[in-house]
C-alpha cells in the first residue's frame, strides 16, 4: 500500500514536471531530454511497483523493467548533456559522443537476454533480492558507470554556472543529484554483493518525489532557460568521481571485512573510523595551512572561480588603454574596480605634498574629499610594504586619523594599495557593495591585487611622462633663449661695430652707403627673428582673405633675406588663405632651404595651380637623410645645432588648418622640394 502511494506520487509529480517543461520550452532538445529521463524514471516506478504487487509474475514484469532500465544510461546521459547547457560551436566533446554510442548497447543486451539470464530470485515474495548472474553483473555495472558519468556532467554544468545562474538552477540540480545518487547507491549493491536489493525501491520512489518536486519548484518559481557554457576539462577535477570512488572503496572494504571478520566487523570498523576521523579533525583544526588548503580545495571544486581572470584582465586593460588623458586614466581605474567588484563608488588618492601624504585625485560617485592618508599611519605603511588589501569590515577604521569621516560617510569596505616598483603610487577606496550581502574572499583579493599592479604601473607611466613633458618644456625654453641670445648677440655685435666705425668715418660718403646696407641687413634679420618667434604661440582662429599667392611668396622671400640667391617665379594665383599664417609657412620653408644650402642658395620658389593652388620651395642643398624623414614634422626634432625643430611642425599644422597638405621630395645630398597644396 505504501509503495502504491509513493510510486503513484512520484509518477504524478514527474508527469507534472514533464508537462510544465514542454509548455515552457516547447520541443527543444533539453526539454525532450528532461521528458525522456523522467519518463524512464516513471516507468521504472510503475513496473517495479507491479513486480512487488505481483511477486508471482516477477519475471514477466521484470522483462519490461529490464527493457526500461536499459534506457537509463542514454536517458540520464542525454539529460546531463543538455540540461541548462549551451552547446557551443564546437558541439559536444568526442568522448561524450562515444558514451552516447555505448549507451545504445544496453537496450540490445536487454532485448537479447531474457530476465532470468540477468538475475534469479529464489524467494522474491519474502526476500525482495535479485541475485545477479555474470551478464546481469556487467549489465548493472554498466548502468552504474553511466549514472556516475551523468553526475559528473551535471557537476560540470553547475560549477561552470555564474552566481545568478546557479541561484536559478539550484533546486533543479539538487533534486536530480539526489535521485542519481540514489541510483548509484542502488546499483552499487549489485557491484558489491552481486545482488540488487529491491527493498530499496520505496527509498527510490521517495527521492523521485522530492526530486520532481524540486524540479517543479525550480521551473515555476525561479524560471528556466539558463544556458551555461561548460569548459571541456571539467571531468579532470570532478568531486563526484572522487566521492563515488571513495564511497565504493569504503563499502567494498566493509563488505570484505564482513566476509573475513564476521558480524562483529562493522562495529569495530565504525569505532576505528570514528577514532581516525577524530584525529583527522583535531589535526585539521590545529593546522592553519591544512585548513586553508581544504578551504581552497572546496572553493575551487564546488564553486567555479568567481571571475574569469582572462576576461577581467582584458576588460581592465582595455579600459586603461582607452584612457586619453591623466584624468581619463584615473577614472578608468575607478570604473574598472567598481564594475568588477560590484561597488557603488570609489575614490583614488594619490601622493601629493612634500610629506608624501595621499590626497583626493579622482572620484566615482563619491564627492571630492579633504581626507588624507599619511605614510606613517601604520596601516598605510603596511599597505606600502606588503601590498595588502585592507578590508575595513574586518579591520575597522582605526589607524586612519586623517580619513575616518570620509571612510564612514561612504561606507568604504576596501582600501587597495597601488604599488609599483617605485613604491605606493596611490590608494583606491571602494565603498558600499551593490549587493550588501556579498561575501568577498581570497579570490577577490587576488584579483584586486593583480589589477592594482597594472593600475599602478599605468599611473607611474603617467607621472613619468608628465615629469618628462615639463622637463622638455624647460629644455625648449632654454633652447629658445639660447637661440634668441645668440642672434641678438650677433646683431648687437654688427651694430656696435658700425657705431664704433661711424665715430671716425661718418663723413665718408662710401662709409655712409656701407652703413645703410649693414643697417638694412640687420633690420631684416631682426624682422626675421621676430617673425620666427611670433610663430611660437599658436593662433586660435584663422582670418581668411583673398590673397595673391605670388605676391605673398615674394614678400616672404624678401622677409627671409638672403637677397639674390632666392628666385620667385610662376603665375599669379589667388586663394582664400590667412595671409599672415601662410607667410609664416613660406618664410619657414625658405629659411630651411637657405640653411640647407648654407646660405648660398640657389632657392627657387614657384607658385602655380595644378589640381589646387600650390607654393613650391626647391633647393639644391644637403637634402633630408632617410633616417630623419619620419621625424621631419615632429615637434622638437632637428638636425641643426641651433635648430628648434618646430618650424616644419608648425607649417604642417597651419597648412592642415587650411585643409591643405605639404608634400616633400628629397634626395640626400642633392636637395629637397617642399610643396604646399592649398
Ligand atoms: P629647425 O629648422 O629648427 O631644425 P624645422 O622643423 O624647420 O626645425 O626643420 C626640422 C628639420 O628638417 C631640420 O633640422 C632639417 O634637418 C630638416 N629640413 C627642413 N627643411 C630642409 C631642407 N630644405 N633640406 C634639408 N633638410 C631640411
Amino acid at each position: 500500500m505504501m509503495q502504491l502511494v509513493l510510486s503513484g506520487g512520484a509518477v504524478m509529480l514527474s508527469l507534472a514536471v514533464m508537462g510544465v517543461t514542454l509548455r515552457r520550452q516547447g520541443v527543444a532538445l533539453s526539454a525532450c531530454a528532461t521528458v525522456a529521463a523522467l519518463l524512464v524514471a516513471s516507468c521504472l516506478e510503475i513496473l517495479d511497483l507491479m513486480a512487488m504487487l505481483e511477486p508471482d509474475r516477477l519475471l514477466e514484469w521484470k522483462r519490461w523493467t529490464v527493457a526500461v532500465e536499459s534506457l537509463v544510461p542514454a536517458a540520464w546521459l542525454g539529460y546531463s548533456l543538455t540540461h541548462a547547457r549551451r552547446t557551443g560551436e564546437a558541439g559536444m566533446p568526442r568522448l561524450q559522443w562515444f558514451f552516447l554510442a555505448v549507451a545504445v548497447v544496453f537496450p540490445v543486451v536487454a532485448l537479447t537476454n531474457p530476465p532470468d539470464a540477468l538475475f534469479y530470485s529464489p524467494d522474491f515474495a519474502m526476500e525482495r533480492v535479485l541475485f545477479l548472474t555474470a551478464t546481469g553483473y556487467y549489465f548493472y555495472l554498466g548502468i552504474l558507470l553511466f549514472v556516475v558519468i551523468s553526475l559528473v556532467n551535471l557537476e560540470g554544468t553547475y560549477s561552470n554556472a555564474s552566481l545568478p545562474a546557479r541561484w536559478r538552477i539550484k533546486f533543479d540540480f539538487v533534486g536530480v543529484l539526489s535521485y542519481l545518487s540514489l541510483l548509484v547507491f542502488y546499483y552499487s549493491q549489485g557491484l558489491l554483493h552481486r545482488s540488487l536489493n529491491m527493498g530499496l525501491i520505496p527509498a527510490r520512489s521517495l527521492i523521485l518525489i522530492v526530486a520532481a518536486g524540486m524540479m517543479l519548484y525550480s521551473i515555476l518559481a525561479r524560471g528556466n532557460g539558463v544556458r551555461i557554457e561548460v569548459s571541456r576539462n571539467m571531468a579532470y577535477k570532478s568531486v563526484v568521481l572522487v566521492a563515488v570512488g571513495l564511497y565504493l572503496v569504503a563499502v567494498g572494504v566493509m563488505g570484505e571485512g564482513l566476509r573475513y571478520f564476521g558480524e562483529g566487523f562493522p562495529k569495530a570498523m565504525a569505532i576505528a573510523a570514528a577514532f581516525c576521523g577524530g584525529i583527522a579533525l583535531v589535526v585539521l583544526l590545529l593546522s592553519e595551512t591544512l585548513r586553508r588548503r581544504l578551504r581552497v580545495f572546496i572553493h575551487k571544486n564546488f564553486y567555479r572561480s568567481k571571475y574569469d581572470y582572462q576576461t577581467q584582465w582584458l576588460r581592465f586593460t582595455d579600459l586603461l588603454a582607452s584612457a586619453r588623458s591623466g584624468d581619463g586614466l584615473k577614472g578608468a581605474i575607478l570604473a574598472g574596480y567598481c564594475e568588477i567588484f560590484g561597488m557603488n563608488g570609489g575614490t583614488l588618492f594619490m601622493r601629493s605634498g612634500d610629506d608624501g601624504s595621499f590626497s583626493w585625485a579622482a572620484g566615482r560617485d563619491q564627492a571630492p574629499s579633504g581626507a588624507v592618508f599619511r605614510p606613517d599611519d601604520p596601516p598605510v605603511r603596511q599597505m606600502a610594504e606588503a601590498g595588502w588589501v585592507v578590508s575595513l569590515r574586518d579591520e575597522g577604521l582605526a589607524g586612519f586619523p586623517g580619513a575616518d569621516t570620509f571612510l564612514k560617510e561612504y561606507d568604504v569596505v576596501f582600501l587597495i594599495p597601488l604599488t609599483s616598483g617605485e613604491g605606493l603610487e596611490g590608494i583606491v577606496a571602494l565603498g558600499r557593495p551593490v549587493s550588501e550581502g556579498e561575501r568577498y574572499h581570497y579570490e577577490d583579493y587576488d584579483l584586486m591585487k593583480t589589477m592594482a599592479r597594472q593600475a599602478a604601473s599605468a599611473l607611474m607611466n603617467l607621472r613619468l611622462s608628465e615629469e618628462l613633458a615639463s622637463a622638455r618644456e624647460l629644455e625648449v625654453m632654454g633652447r629658445v633663449s639660447t637661440f634668441i641670445l645668440h642672434d641678438l648677440k650677433n646683431l648687437v655685435y654688427t651694430l656696435s661695430l658700425t657705431v664704433d666705425n661711424a665715430r671716425d668715418h661718418i663723413a665718408d660718403a662710401e662709409f655712409q652707403e656701407d652703413m645703410l646696407g649693414t643697417l638694412g641687413n640687420t633690420v631684416n634679420r631682426m624682422k626675421l627673428l621676430i617673425a620666427r618667434l611670433r610663430g611660437l604661440p599658436e593662433k586660435q582662429s584663422l582670418c581668411f582673405e583673398e590673397v595673391d599667392l605670388l605676391r605673398l611668396a615674394e614678400e616672404s622671400a624678401s622677409l627671409a633675406g638672403g637677397r639674390g640667391s632666392i628666385s620667385v617665379g610662376g603665375s599669379p594665383v589667388s586663394a582664400r588663405v590667412d595671409r599672415e599664417e601662410i607667410q609664416k609657412v613660406v618664410v619657414n620653408l625658405v629659411v630651411n632651404a637657405l640653411e640647407a644650402t648654407e646660405g648660398k642658395g640657389p632657392v627657387a620658389v614657384e607658385v602655380g595651380c595644378g589640381n589646387a593652388p600650390y607654393i613650391r620651395v626647391n633647393d639644391a642643398g644637403c637634402g633630408i637623410p632617410d633616417a630623419f624623414r619620419a621625424h621631419l614634422f615632429s615637434p622638437f626634432r632637428t638636425t641643426k645645432k641651433k635648430g628648434l625643430g618646430i618650424g616644419l611642425y608648425q607649417c604642417r599644422r597651419i597648412v592642415e588648418a587650411h585643409g591643405g597638405r605639404i608634400d616633400v621630395e628629397s634626395t640626400p645630398g642633392q636637395g629637397a622640394t617642399f610643396t604646399v597644396w592649398l
